[in-house]
């Protein structure tokens, strides 16, 4: 995790908010390399959910909603962390995390190992409040929203019928949530401001295990389209004692971090309960018509949850390689599927002269219409390779002095480092289909 996190400061991936403050603890800045990962991965997610099916809608609803949402949807009571302070050194933890808590004072121990006791733990409720307009009193108390998936549940109707969509079908929107999470960490996994990419599937009573079983694996065949590793992803049904309150059957994809197995991505059979929670608190029916059966009900959900910021460290995890290319020479690389590749290609003149650069600008220029390139002319070539390799870039494009003959170059490719003479005029579709992506 050092090596990693220090590429992504280096590369301009990811570095810490307000850091010449002395940083914001578990708040992230995205910096060129990292923007453009994390875009490319909500880019492919939402095409996944509402370009290639035709029975999921978008939706981007606000990130501050009325406050008895979260009444109704059980968070106000329920969302919330068994918190345990340390009487000597003032520390906070998660109770039910405290193995892998350290305790603040130095040398590093475990909490309560600093000579003080640990009190008895007590709920701390993760969501941020604030208040809406000048007047800061209980009436005027909002929420930043802790999951975008409320959003999605409340306007169920206002989508589905303009959509005239008819059950089954989902409802997909990526945004931003905010926890005020008691032990953040382990770099961008677990922030207090982060992205979620959310589909809701709404279903007929009855059909929900099916539906929760379809969706379970094609989430997982997702990932591994991505290129995560099979190996280090697996499937983690909840047991009842693990089982949310709405949730009728969970389970979590886990990915194998250098800090163990842990969740990146949740699918839940939520049952009615969010949509009969919220006709009881706002008075509103959103049940649903089958104008086929001629009958009338409350849909079952079932979510499919994954963050956009863990997805992309899980990215980097997976990809990050050291390799010794031969005795004496070591690279770092980041294997990173080309869809998702920050850069799909960097154009390089193999000298600068001969009419080289005028003819690697103008190829770059070109690309530049139908893919993210960087233009490279300075230090040797392998030096070049190396910081593309760095960087996660798939192709690396090299005009030299065949180019001025036969109107070819040279591709290399990341992975194999293998080289391949492609014709100019061909080059852009060649990239469109090597960085495809192939849905599965
Ligand atoms: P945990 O038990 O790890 O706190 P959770 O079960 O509360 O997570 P969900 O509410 O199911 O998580 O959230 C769905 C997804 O949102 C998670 O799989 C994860 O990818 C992402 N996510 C949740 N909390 C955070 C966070 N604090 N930082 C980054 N991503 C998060």
């Amino acid at each position: 995790m050092d090596a990693l996190v220090s590429l992504a400061k280096r590369r301009g991936y990811i570095f810490q908010s307000s850091e010449i403050y002395g940083g914001m603890n578990a708040c992230w800045d995205y910096g060129p390399l990292g923007v453009e990962l994390k875009n490319n991965l909500k880019r492919l997610w939402w095409q996944t959910m509402t370009q290639w099916r035709d029975d999921i809608e978008g939706l981007d609803a606000a990130i501050l909603m009325h406050p008895k949402v979260w009444e109704a949807s059980g968070h106000v009571e329920n969302f919330t962390d068994p918190l345990v302070d340390c009487k000597t050194c003032k520390g906070r933890f998660r109770a039910d995390q405290l193995d892998q808590a350290r305790c603040p004072q130095k040398p590093s121990k475990s909490p309560g190992q600093c000579g003080g006791g640990l009190m008895e733990p007590r709920k701390f409720n993760l969501m941020f409040k604030t208040h809406i307009g000048p007047v800061e009193d209980a009436g005027a108390v909002c929420y930043l929203r802790p999951e975008t998936a409320q959003g999605i549940y409340v306007n169920f109707l206002n989508v589905q019928a303009p959509a005239r969509q008819k059950i089954p079908f989902g409802i997909a929107q990526i945004g931003k949530a905010f926890r005020n999470e008691i032990s953040p960490g382990n770099f961008i996994f677990r922030s207090r401001e982060f992205e979620q990419m959310e589909m809701q599937f709404f279903v007929k009573p009855g059909t929900d295990m099916e539906w929760f079983e379809r969706w379970r694996d094609a989430r997982i065949d997702w990932h591994k389209a991505l290129g995560l590793s099979a190996d280090r992803l697996r499937f983690h049904p909840h047991g009842p004692q693990e089982l949310a309150h709405y949730a009728k059957a969970a389970v979590d994809i886990e990915f194998k971090f250098p800090f163990g197995w842990q969740e990146i991505e949740g699918i839940h059979d939520r049952t009615d309960f969010d949509l009969k929670r919220h006709m009881e608190y706002s008075g509103k029916d959103l049940s649903y018509f089958d104008d086929a059966a001629k009958e009338r009900f409350v849909p079952y959900i079932i979510e499919t949850s994954v963050g956009a910021d863990r997805l992309a460290l899980t990215a980097l995890v997976n990809s990050y390689a050291e390799e010794e290319v031969k005795p004496g020479d070591k690279r770092t690389v980041l294997r990173l599927h080309p869809t998702i590749a920050p850069i799909k290609a960097a154009v390089f003149p193999l000298v600068n002269r001969d009419g080289m650069p005028e003819i690697a600008q103008k190829i770059a220029a070109d690309l530049r219409k139908r893919f993210k390139i960087f233009y490279d002319d300075t230090g040797a070539v392998g030096r070049r390779y190396r910081r593309m390799d760095e960087a996660g870039t798939p192709f690396c494009v090299t005009v030299d002095s065949d180019t001025l003959k036969d109107q070819t170059v040279t591709v290399r490719e990341r992975d194999s480092m293998q080289q391949i003479r492609v014709p100019i005029a061909g080059l852009a579709d060649h990239l469109e289909k090597a960085c495809a992506f192939e849905a599965p």
